[in-house]
């Protein structure tokens, strides 16, 4: 059900009298909440239609009642002074893995010369092995943080487990829920009580509906700032990592209000695969693009097949914009 009060009338001081009703609501813009949990047991929305604080009440038939492009405008998040699911292109360009201070250091020149922005670095990894490289840690945030400020490029870095997540807001802009972790739903529960951006990945195996599913438990805990990220699913073709699943651009458009990056990096596996797909997703009206670049992605310590180097994030850029430009002109 979707409440719109009253101008003036103090919404969370309603959303008080909700709870105290056995309801959970949560506040969508101004002047309107969503009330997602209580309804079952048939609460009645004429009762709420007569309160002298409401202006209107709608039902939400939508599964996805926050995330449902019937519950509220669309969501644009400020990082940085950059805009996400706004008029313009974000773009997130970094290594998979943090290693070092300088392997940062021009990323972050580089990503901030072509206009990245935001710089991601993995640095807690989820590793098929156990016997592989996990991360710097702790270590690795700290460089993160400090590039991201000295070039003022918003950062972002993965979460694995609820545990991390304080540690992780201390020193990251945005916070990166990746593939495996869709469905951790204790982790995903816990990332809606703090307030940073969620760059949520979608599994591998996920559905939208899953993927949507997954966004409504952060924004119904608290934290409307989620970011939806295609970056391949698993099929039968075995020529890619993963089939980048541009499809879910455009579907989700339907059904979203929340902004939609793509990752061509992990949806493809294959850097010579990365920027066709790069220019593709944005052509497909993508809010933005995850890319994994490297000094020498040769030598990257993770995921150096699907790296690119300096020379081609430069030549992506340039495409990538020229398209946007062409599409916001039309
Ligand atoms: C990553 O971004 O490096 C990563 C591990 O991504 P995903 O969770 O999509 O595999
Ligand atoms: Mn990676």
């Amino acid at each position: 059900m979707l409440i719109e009060l009253k101008p003036h009338v103090d919404r969370f001081a309603f959303i008080r009298r909700l709870e105290r009703m056995g309801l959970q609501a949560v506040a969508q813009g101004e002047q309107r909440i969503s009330v997602v949990r209580g309804m079952e047991e048939g609460v009645m929305p004429e009762l709420f239609a007569a309160l002298p604080e409401v202006e209107s009440v709608r039902p939400l038939k939508e599964k996805f009642k926050l995330a449902s492009i019937a519950a509220a405008k669309k969501t644009v998040i400020e990082v940085r002074g950059k805009t996400i699911g706004g008029n313009e292109l974000f773009v997130i360009a970094g290594p998979c893995s943090i290693e070092s201070r300088e392997q940062m250091e021009v990323c972050a020149q580089a990503a901030q010369k072509h206009g990245a922005g935001g710089l991601r670095g993995g640095a807690f990894k989820p590793r098929t092995s156990p016997y592989e490289f996990q991360g710097m840690g702790e270590e690795g945030l700290k460089i993160l943080k400090e590039m991201g400020e000295k070039y003022d490029l918003a950062t972002v870095s993965e979460v694995m487990d609820a545990s991390q997540i304080d540690l992780v807001a201390s020193y990251v802009d945005i916070l990166q829920v990746g593939a495996r972790n869709m469905h951790n739903f204790t982790l995903l529960k816990e990332l809606g009580r703090i307030k940073n951006p969620i760059l949520l990945k979608r599994g591998f195996a996920a559905t939208y509906q899953d993927l949507l599913l997954a966004a409504e438990y952060i924004i119904s805990a608290g934290n409307p700032n989620v970011i939806l990220c295609e970056r391949g699913i698993r099929t039968f073709e075995t020529h890619t990592r993963n089939t980048l699943d541009l499809n879910l651009v455009p579907a989700l458009k339907e059904l979203t209000h929340l902004p939609i990056i793509v990752d061509p990096s992990h949806g493809t596996g294959r850097r010579s695969m990365v920027l066709p797909m790069a220019r593709a997703a944005v052509a497909a009206g993508a809010d933005g693009i995850a890319i994994e670049m490297h000094p020498n992605p040769d030598r990257a310590l993770t995921d150096a097949a699907q790296t690119i180097g300096f020379a081609s994030f430069e030549k992506m850029m340039k495409e990538i914009n020229l398209i946007h430009k062409c599409l916001s002109e039309v």
